[in-house]
C-alpha cells in the first residue's frame, strides 16, 4: 500500500500538475468508492483545484470551496491524462477533468487494478474532516517523537508504528524497515524500550521517510502500478541482512506478514508464527 512518503510526493506532483486550474467536468466510475452522498461529486465541477495535499495515506484535493479526501488503498493509482480520455478505463474509479491553454485536455484519472475495490473518496463541505478525523499525527510531526519517548503502549511495535489513529502514513513496508534500521524486534513493545531505544525508533523512523520521500521526489507523472520500492527488508526473507548479511527471516501473522534480521534485532531468536508453529506440531 502507497505510504506516507509515495503519497506526499504524488500530492505534490498532482499540485505542480493541475493547481489554480478549474475542474471542467467529474466522472465518477466507481460508484462503491465515493463514501459521502452530500454535497454532490458534481458540485465540483466549475471549482478551481488548488492547495493540494496529502496526510497520512490520504490525499487531500481543496476544489473551491469543498475537498475531496483520496484514500488508494492497496491497488488505487493515479494517472495524469494529456489529452483526458473519455474511457471508462481499466479499473476507472474517478476522473476530474481540466482545460489545457488554448484548446487542449487533461485529467487526473483515478483507478484500481485487481479485483478488490478499496479506494475510498470523500468529498466534504466546509472543515469537515470526514475520514482524517480518525488520524493521529503524521509520522513526520515531531510530537510523534514525544509520543514514542513517553507512550507505555504494550502492543507490538510492528502493529503500534501501523496504528493511524495512533501515527498516520506508516503501513507494513515502512514498518519492517524502519524497526530494522532501529535494530529492534518487532515484537517488543513501546513499554518494554529504555530512552536509548525510544529514541532510536524515533530517529529511524524520520531517516527511512525521509529517505524514501527524497527517493519519491524524482518520480514523474502519477502513481503507477509497478511502485518498484526498494525496500531494505520488507518483502526480502531469505535474502541477506543489508547490514550484516545474515539471512532474513519473517513471520506470519493471519492479517500480515514482518520481515526481520534474527541477528540485527532479535539476538539470534527466531520469532514463533503460525505456519512455524503448525510445522513444529
Ligand atoms: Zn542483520
Amino acid at each position: 500500500m502507497p505510504e506516507l512518503p509515495v503519497i506526499r510526493a504524488l500530492a505534490e506532483r498532482i499540485e505542480a500538475q493541475f493547481s489554480g486550474q478549474e475542474v471542467v467536468g467529474v466522472v465518477l466510475l466507481q460508484f462503491s468508492s465515493l463514501k459521502t452522498v452530500e454535497p454532490p461529486i458534481d458540485a465540483l465541477a466549475g471549482g478551481t483545484l488548488a492547495g493540494v495535499a496529502s496526510y497520512g495515506k490520504y490525499l487531500v484535493l481543496p476544489v473551491g470551496d469543498l475537498r475531496v479526501v483520496l484514500h488508494l488503498s492497496q491497488a488505487g493509482r493515479v494517472t495524469f491524462e494529456e489529452p483526458a480520455k473519455t474511457s471508462r478505463g481499466r479499473g476507472g474509479v474517478l476522473r476530474l477533468n481540466f482545460v489545457r491553454d488554448p484548446e487542449g485536455t487533461a485529467a487526473l484519472f483515478v483507478h484500481e487494478f485487481g479485483r478488490e475495490r478499496r479506494v475510498g473518496i470523500w468529498v466534504l463541505a466546509g472543515d469537515d474532516p470526514g475520514p482524517l478525523a480518525k488520524l493521529g499525527p503524521e509520522a513526520l510531526d515531531p510530537v510523534v517523537g514525544e509520543l514514542l519517548m513517553t507512550s507505555g503502549d504494550k502492543r507490538r511495535l510492528h502493529t503500534v508504528l501501523r496504528d493511524q489513529r495512533l501515527v498516520a502514513g506508516i503501513g507494513r513496508g515502512h514498518a519492517d524497515d524502519i524497526l530494522h534500521r532501529a535494530r529492534l524486534a518487532p515484537t517488543r513493545s513501546l513499554a518494554s524500550l529504555d530512552e536509548a531505544e525510544r529514541r532510536r525508533l524515533h530517529d529511524s523512523l524520520v531517516e527511512d521517510l525521509t529517505l524514501r520521500l527524497d527517493v519519491e521526489r524524482g518520480r514523474e507523472g502519477g502513481l503507477p502500478a509497478k511502485l518498484s520500492e526498494d525496500w531494505r527488508v520488507h518483502g526480502h526473507w531469505g535474502e541477506p541482512c543489508p547490514d550484516c548479511a545474515t539471512e532474513l527471516a519473517r513471520v506470519s501473522y493471519e492479517e500480515y506478514e514482518m520481515t526481520y534480521c534474527p541477528r540485527c534485532q532479535t539476538e539470534g531468536k527466531l520469532l514463533a508464527d503460525r505456519r512455524r508453529s503448525r510445522f513444529l506440531k
